[in-house]
Order: C-alpha cells, then structure tokens, then sequence
C-alpha cells in the first residue's frame, strides 16, 4: 500500500517497505509517517514524544520550525578520520576509535586527571582531561567513540596524545527518554563519519546529547513536506540569489559535499546568510512597520518662535560647538512635527549633551509644558539637578529634584508641585517613572544613558503626559547607525561628534599596585597644585579589618575583601590616614543617604575634596573638571566601556589629565587586552567596537536592554552587513517601491510577520 492521508491538521505518508529499502516494524507491512510541517508540534517527530517535547520546551523548541532553528554551534570535519598510525604531533584531527580503558589519576597538587585509552587495533592512543572527575562514567571498553582535538606530544616521549579533546560516544546512550529505533547501524553511521558533522549544545541537562539532536533533526527533515512556507518574496530571493529555504535548513544542518568547512564554521554559508538574512529582514521590516506607526501619532507641536530662541541663547554659559548647534537644530526640527520626537543623541563622554538636552527643554517649558529628565543613578541626578538649577533657575524656571531615597515628606512636597504645575523641570532617578507620579503637562522627556534603562522603562514615563510628549534619549556609548536603528528601532539619530573646545588629550598608564606608591605621589603632586583625584574601587566593602590584615600582612596597602579585592571603605580609612594625612579625602558609594551623597558631590565639586575615593557610582556622568587624575584600583577587573565612562571623569578642563589603571593580582590574557587598549585609545567608537566583539551584543548592552531583538540565527555585529542589506530591503518593501514585489508577496511578508515576530518579539506592542 501506498499514498497520503490527510487528517484534520495533519498528513501521513504510506509507504511500502520496498520503497524506502527499510524494515517495516515487525507485525506492521508497511510504515506510516507523519508530513511534517513547520507547524507541527514538535512531540510529533520521531523520537521525541510527550516528555522529551517538554524538555525541548524550555529551549523554547515546541514546533518543527522552532527545531529546525536549533542550527549546530559549531562543525566537526569527519569526512577524513584518521589512523591513529599515522597522526603527526601539532595537526588537528578526528580519530574514530574504540574505548579500551579509561582511569582517574591525581597530580602531586591533588588535581583529577581523567585518562582514556582509545584503539584501532593493535595502535592505541591516549587521551587526557584535566579535572576530568565528571568523565568518570562516560565511557566503557568496546564502546565507538569519535575524538577530536589537537595531537601533542605524549609526557617523556611516550607516544602521541590528545589533551581535552572534543569527543562523542557513537553507540549506545546518548538519547534517553527520545532514544531513536536504530534503524541500521549504516544509517547512523552516515550521520557521524565521513562528513562534517554538526554539534549541538546539549540540553535538559544533557539528557538530549548533540549526537541526540542530530538524528531527530535529521528525521525531522526527511519527514517534512517538499514545500515550506517561505515569507520572503520570490523577485528578492532571485535578486539576492538567496537559498531556498528548504535547502537551506538541510544544508545549515547537514551540509552538503564541498562545502567549505571555515564558511561553516563562520556562519557564511549561502545556507546560513539565507536564514540570517530572512531574520534580519522580518525584524527590520517590523521596526520598520513600528517606525511608521509612530509617525503618524498625534504629538506635540513646539512653537520656535524669536522669544523661545532668546530664552535658549540665555541658558547657555559657554559658545555651543558647531556639533551642539547642528543637534540641537535637529531636535527643535523634529519638536516642531506634530507626530511625537523619539530621538537618540550620541556623543562620547564629555562632548556636551547634557547642555544640549537643557535647551531642548527650554523650548518645550517656554511653550507651557513640563519636561523631566531621568538619570540611571542618583549621584547623576543630584548632579544635574545641581546644575540644571544654575543654568535655568536664574531664567525663571523651577526646577525639583525626585530620587527613591528621599525622604517620604519631602517626595510627596514635590509629587504635588509637579502635580500642581508649579514645578518646570523635575530631575529624577527610576522614581520618576513611579505610578504616584501625575504630571501637570508633562511635554518633554530626557533619559540620560539610555543603555542603563529598558525601552519600557522609557515608555512609562513617556506615558505620563496626556498627549504623547517628545522624547530625547542620551547615551555615550558610539553604535554603529544600522544597529542603534535595530536596537532602538523607533528612534532617529544625533551625534555630537566633537569636544567642547580646550581640551588636553589623557595621559593613560597601566601598573602594577606594587607600585601604588608612587601612584599616591603623583596624587599628592597634583593636589599641591590644586588639582583634584578620584580613586575607583570595584566592591564597597571587604571581610572584617583583623582577618584582612593577617591575610595580607605583607602587602604594601592592606585591606582587601573576601574577593580579594580591595574595598572602598577600608582604602578610604587607609588613604585618608595613612597615606594622605595631609589632603582631604572623601568617600562616595550607592549606600550612603541622597543627603551623604549630595554633600559629598558638593564638597568635590566646590574643591573641598581632594581625593574622592569612590566605587563606580561615579561611572557615569559625573562633572568635575578640575579633578586631573583618575585612578582605577583591580582594573583589570572592569569592562571596557565601563573604564572608557571612568576616564571620561578627567580631561574635563583645559588642565593635563591623567588615568592610571592599576592591576592587582593575575591578569587574564583578555584583562591585558582590555587594558592595554585603553593605553592605546581614548576613541569611544573604537572602544565600543571593541568591547562589542569582546562580549557580544548581548552582553554588551546588558541583560536591561529591554528591547534587545531575541534572535535565533543572526548576530547583530557579525552580520552587521547583512543588516544593512536587510534594512534597505525592508524600507523598499514597506515604501512599496520595489516594483517586483506584488501585493500578495506584501500580504504574505506580512501575514509571516504576524506569526512569527509578534509572537517572539512583541515588536507591535512595544510602540
Ligand atoms: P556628557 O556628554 O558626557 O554628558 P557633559 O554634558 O557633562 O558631557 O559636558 C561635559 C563638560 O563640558 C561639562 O563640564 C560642560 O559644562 C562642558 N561643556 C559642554 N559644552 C561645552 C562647550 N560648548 N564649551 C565648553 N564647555 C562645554
Ligand atoms: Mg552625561
């Protein structure tokens, strides 16, 4: 027998046993199959079931399609195993071979040493793990296993070996609860040998081994229709000359004879950048959507009129540079719009925006609204209170502080005079975005560093007004243009791409802090000459002082924490006793009251300070310009756009500035990248790129950074071309003025939008 049924969701494939050359289960003349779809829950592909399906679950897999995203981390090329006769020392190569014997050895430091011998008949070859307690049951005698790894030289000569090889057990285990039906030990081999073979990450606690995934995957695109729903018009795949999509799953997971093994370990097969692209291009075709929606919106129309343009002028105490100019003429073009302002002003530490910001607010107080203006922490926001108040309070504009840790009196005052409409301006932390907080008529809303915020906390506060007010968002962090596009997909550009004029490039020194001596010195020197310092500590405080001092008897400067690191606390007592008796030294952390951290900043601002001794509460923002010299304790311990915001504390005055990074204990081989890069560059572009391939978008924006696209395939700085190519396409479609794109492959690219995106991202709603 043989043909299709079709049920109520589904089909089923008959097919007589000869057909397919494979055993029909016994009892059972011909074999019944499900037609996958992308649709099909993913408990209906072989192998997988009820249980397994809610393992897959928590990896977000619960569709066919969802699995067939779950694309190998990385290839193995087995498509040459070699004899373990003739391996040479230093090449990389796959062995498949069986387990003879495996032991655990200890070092003379007590270190677990797991030891398997693996053979091809009478040639054996010894594999080591260092730590290797957890391999203790993994393998047993007779067993296929497929290694991988660098070939050394064996310890006084003794043959060849490969230390911490990649490895698979190629029979028995590995599938659990999902094991496949071995068919024919010739089918399962062709998945595992003489080709390159894609590794999976394990999951449900490797319950699902990659070689696991390997099958089911493969079983689930055998079984899967000929014909797969493709959202991406044909004129622009053929334009492109993109894969087809089947194909391209077929070949991101099994790839096919010839292809070049470094494109598929870098992502850049044409399997690969067909499905890269077609993420890129839904997602960008949503932004896209999202941005149009928003334009039409009913917003605010400022007026600019001769009056509003005085009271800028007025609020300025230096010349505007030419950047400072051109940005605040781009936002006053878009206040003027009736759809609401959603605009990002970049510019690298220190290049003015905060001045900038404040007139964009000067023109929507002259027109009889409000604006507030929120800070990521509250030593910023005192800061700008403090000077917001200098430069507008003379004009007439009343301007009010409102942080959590003030005091519940004092907030519920100044919740009712923003209420009331007696307050202009009101500066904030998070506290702003509170629920108690009503505005008066609220027209304008600032947050600075954009990156310390997630989009909805944005939208709340833009929520505040009764028609949607404009919107400035402020970050120092320099992004490539099509990326800030996609990570705040909703807002338009500005750079300040200069320096306020007078400014003296910063001298940057690494050392060790077995030298922080003459690090103290070079403070001292420069608080003589009336200049001030900061010292930066990564935690506030450490273990109890005596335990310290026995532990660290011995170094130059005691008092570190449990960590090892040392503190601020205890470096201030330090500090201010021991080795600046002479000057006068503060101290500065997140626990200390709005009040403690006020007076402080006062104090430092006012040069009543000369040493601030400080934790990274200072990170951001922060303004003093005649403090000269920063000095960062454990360094090595901060990321780069992390030391890149604490050098931008100096170099804030026409003065010579000085960072010095001083390492304290072993510093990784990426810790002395880091550092050595910050010697090298003040460049926040460069820094920031930097620090993206370091540590990925993700980690790069932080886990905060709300309205990070999650996405399956792409990633936004390696495929930053393709990005590009994926936004101009969007807009073309989206504008409707690609003449080859008809209005049913429109309708579908959005009827594929709705299923796909809405669900995942929330594009829609975020908006
Ligand atoms: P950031 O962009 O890092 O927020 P700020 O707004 O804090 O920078 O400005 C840095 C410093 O430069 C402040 O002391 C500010 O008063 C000063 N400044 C800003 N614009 C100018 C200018 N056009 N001329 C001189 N100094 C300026
Ligand atoms: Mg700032």
């Amino acid at each position: 027998m043989r043909g299709e049924i079709t049920g109520e969701n589904t089909r089923w494939k008959i097919l007589c046993p000869a057909a397919t050359g494979k055993r029909a289960p016994p009892g059972r003349s011909s074999i019944i199959l499900l037609v996958l779809d992308l649709h099909t829950e993913v408990k209906y592909v072989k192998g997988v079931g009820p249980r397994v399906a809610e393992w897959l679950e928590q990896k977000n897999i619960s569709t066919v399609e969802d699995l067939l995203y779950y694309l190998p981390f990385r290839y193995e090329d087995r498509l040459n195993p070699r004899g373990i006769g003739e391996l040479r020392a230093g090449e990389m190569a796959t062995v498949i071979a069986e387990v003879r014997n495996s032991a655990i050895f200890r070092t003379r430091n007590g270190m677990p040493i797991f030891e398997l011998v693996a053979g091809q008949g009478r040639s054996t070859l010894k594999c080591i793990w260092f730590h290797g307690e957890y391999l203790r049951d993994r393998f047993k005698p007779g067993q296929l296993v497929a290694l991988y790894g660098k070939v050394e030289e064996g310890w006084k000569g003794r043959g060849l070996q490969i230390n911490q090889p990649q490895f698979e057990v190629l029979d028995g285990g590995g599938g659990g609860e999902g094991e496949l039906d071995l068919e024919s030990a010739k089918d399962i081999e062709s998945l595992e040998v003489g080709r390159i073979v894609p590794i999976y990450e394990s999951a449900a606690n490797t319950k699902l081994t990659s070689r696991w995934f390997r099958r089911i995957i493969h079983g689930a695109l055998e079984n899967l229709g000929p014909q797969i729903a493709d959202g991406i018009p044909p004129a622009l795949c053929r334009r492109l000359g993109l894969l087809d999509r089947r194909a391209a799953f077929e070949h991101v997971h099994f790839p096919p004879e010839g292809e070049a093994f470094a494109a598929l370990q870098n992502f850049a097969t044409p399997a690969h950048r067909r499905l890269i692209f077609e993420e890129l291009f839904f997602l960008e075709v949503g932004l896209e959507l999202k941005r149009r929606k928003m334009r039409s919106r009913p917003g605010i129309s400022f007026a600019l009129t001769e009056n509003v343009r005085e009271a800028i002028k007025k609020t300025l105490p230096f010349k505007p540079t030419a950047a400072q100019k051109r940005v605040l003429g781009e936002i006053a073009q878009d206040m003027q719009q009736p759809s609401p302002m959603r605009r990002l002003l970049q510019g690298d530490v220190g290049s003015g925006k905060t001045i900038v910001a404040l007139q964009a607010a000067v023109i929507a107080m002259e027109n009889g609204y409000q604006a507030a203006f929120m800070a990521p922490t509250e030593i910023l926001a005192i800061q700008h209170y403090l000077s917001a108040r200098r430069t507008l309070e003379d004009a007439g504009y009343r301007v009010v502080l409102l942080t959590g840790s003030m005091d519940d009196a004092l907030k519920r005052s100044v919740r009712r005079h923003v209420a009331q409409g007696n307050v202009h301006l009101v500066i904030g932390t998070h506290a702003l975005i509170q629920e108690k907080v009503e505005f008066h008529k609220l027209g304008f809303v600032i947050v600075d560093e954009q990156h310390r915020f997630g989009v909805m906390q944005r939208f709340k506060l833009m929520k505040k007004g009764d028609t949607e007010p404009d919107t400035l968002v402020m970050t120092a962090t320099p992004i490539p243009r099509t990326l800030a596009l996609t990570l705040y997909g909703d807002l338009d550009t500005s750079v300040l791409d200069e320096l306020p004029p007078g400014r003296t490039p910063i001298t940057t020194r690494k050392i060790s802090d077995k030298r922080a001596n003459e690090v103290w010195d070079f403070v001292r020197k420069q608080a003589r000459l009336g200049r001030q310092a900061y010292v930066v500590y990564p935690v506030i405080e450490g273990a109890p002082a005596e335990q310290q001092e026995m532990e660290f008897a011995n170094e130059p400067v005691g008092a570190r924490s449990k960590t090892g690191l040392k503190a601020a606390l205890h470096m201030y007592d330090e500090l201010r006793k021991k080795v600046f008796p002479d000057l006068r030294v503060g101290l500065l952390h997140g626990r200390l009251s709005p009040e403690e951290k006020e007076e402080t900043m006062r104090r430092f601002k006012a040069a009543e300070i000369d040493v601030l001794v400080a934790t990274t509460v200072i990170e951001v923002g922060v303004d003093v310009p005649n403090a000269t010299v920063m000095v960062v304790e454990h360094a090595e311990h901060f990321g780069l756009s992390q030391l890149h915001q604490l050098r931008g504390r100096i170099g804030r005055g026409a003065a010579k500035s000085y960072c010095v990074l001083m390492t304290g204990g072993k510093v990784s081989q990426e810790g002395e990248r880091r550092l050595n890069e910050m010697v090298r560059t003040q460049d926040g572009f460069e820094i920031a790129e930097l620090d993206l391939e370091l540590r990925g978008p993700g980690e790069f924006f932080g886990t905060r950074q709300a309205g990070m696209p999650g996405l399956r395939v792409a990633n936004l700085l390696r495929d930053r071309k393709l990005l590009e190519l994926a936004k101009v396409e969007a807009a073309k479609l989206v504008a409707e003025t690609d003449p080859e794109v008809s209005l049913e492959d429109r309708k579908r690219v959005m009827a594929h939008l709705k299923n796909h995106w809405q669900r995942r991202y929330g594009l829609v709603e975020v908006g």
